[in-house]
């Protein structure tokens, strides 16, 4: 049995850490929201009022927050992480920050004693509570290794992406690629359909053809045709609008710095804009085939 600390228990935290607690760990969670809080308690998670009362005693720490900013203040100052936890314990990130960040987290955790891994994850919420997430790990190969273990009960493939921040740099690689797949599946799906194609047929067409992506295979956005789809439940969220703009977001920030140029994302960040600014940020990313329908409707 381990030890887990573990802050943040949202709609990835929560599934996660419940695979944790039926493998048997023991597993001290904190959340700022009482709602994830009691479903986490549900299902197995010893819940606790502190960051400090968390990370007490874990052999491991992870991290499951929205963005760079939340990740820096629960590591930082009095109340974080490296304020109270023993510098045995190992620390790892499992949220999808921008590469500074997760910079930060590697170098403050160094000069403080810590061991610290980048280990973002891939496949939403259904890989969560399956327990087959895709891990990606940024560290030194020693840090690596051990983390490699850990995650065993929440994975079902654990890659070393290399040195620190290897493992952010390939999720922000992969959900860029991921959301720029999704543009191509709704224009297509949109096209298809007022070419007056059987959104089924075409769809059975692309899935053993050269457009098959795993966006087209799982989020295909037209009503009944994959049992994954938002779009089959008015495209309520499996992944939010604001997230993944935050995810492509990373992608152009990595671009400025690197040089590298990135005009598809460029777009799809505008289009994912335009749903944020129409009130559209909490439904599903999804949504953006909106922008490919002749009168806006879908
Ligand atoms: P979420 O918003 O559902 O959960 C985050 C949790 O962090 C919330 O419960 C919130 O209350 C908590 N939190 C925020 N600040 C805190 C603080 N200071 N102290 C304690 N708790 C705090 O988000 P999520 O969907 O679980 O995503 C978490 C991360 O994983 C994000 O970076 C996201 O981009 C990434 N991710 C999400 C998915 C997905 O499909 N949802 C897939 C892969 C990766």
């Amino acid at each position: 049995m381990t030890n887990y600390g573990w802050i943040g228990l949202g709609n990835m935290g929560g599934p996660m850490t419940a695979n944790l607690a039926k493998a048997g760990h023991q597993v001290r969670g904190f959340d700022l929201n009482p709602e994830a809080s009691a479903a986490a308690a549900a299902s197995g998670v010893q819940i606790v009022d502190s960051i400090a009362e968390a990370v007490a005693g874990a052999e491991v720490i992870f991290t499951m927050l929205p963005k760079g900013e939340h990740v820096r203040s629960v590591f930082d100052g009095p109340d974080g992480i490296w304020a109270n936890a023993a510098q045995s314990s190992l620390l790892a990130d499992s949220s999808t920050v921008d590469i500074e960040t997760s910079q930060f987290c590697h170098q403050r955790s160094t000069d403080l004693g810590f061991h610290f891994v980048d280990s973002p994850v891939s496949g939403g919420i259904s890989g969560a509570a399956a327990g087959t997430l895709a891990f990606m790990l940024g560290g030194e190969p020693e840090d690596t290794e051990r983390v490699r273990d850990y995650v065993a009960p929440m994975s079902g493939k654990t890659i070393v992406a290399g040195a620190a921040t290897a493992g952010i740099a390939a999720k922000i690689c992969n959900n860029m690629m991921l959301f720029i797949d999704l543009m191509a599946a709704s224009e297509g799906s949109q096209l298809a359909e007022h070419l007056g194609l059987d959104p089924q047929v075409f769809w059975e067409i692309a899935s053993v053809s050269s457009a098959r992506s795993w966006a087209q295979q799982t989020w295909y956005p037209a009503p009944g045709v994959v049992p994954t789809a938002a779009a089959n439940n008015n495209f309520d969220a499996t992944f939010r609008v604001d997230l993944a703009r935050k995810d492509v977001g990373l992608a152009l920030q990595a671009g400025l710095s690197t040089g590298v140029k990135l005009p598809a994302a460029e777009l799809v960040s505008a289009q994912l804009d335009e749903l944020i600014n129409e009130g559209l940020g909490d439904k599903d990313c999804s949504l953006i085939v909106k922008h490919a329908s002749p009168d806006g409707t879908v």
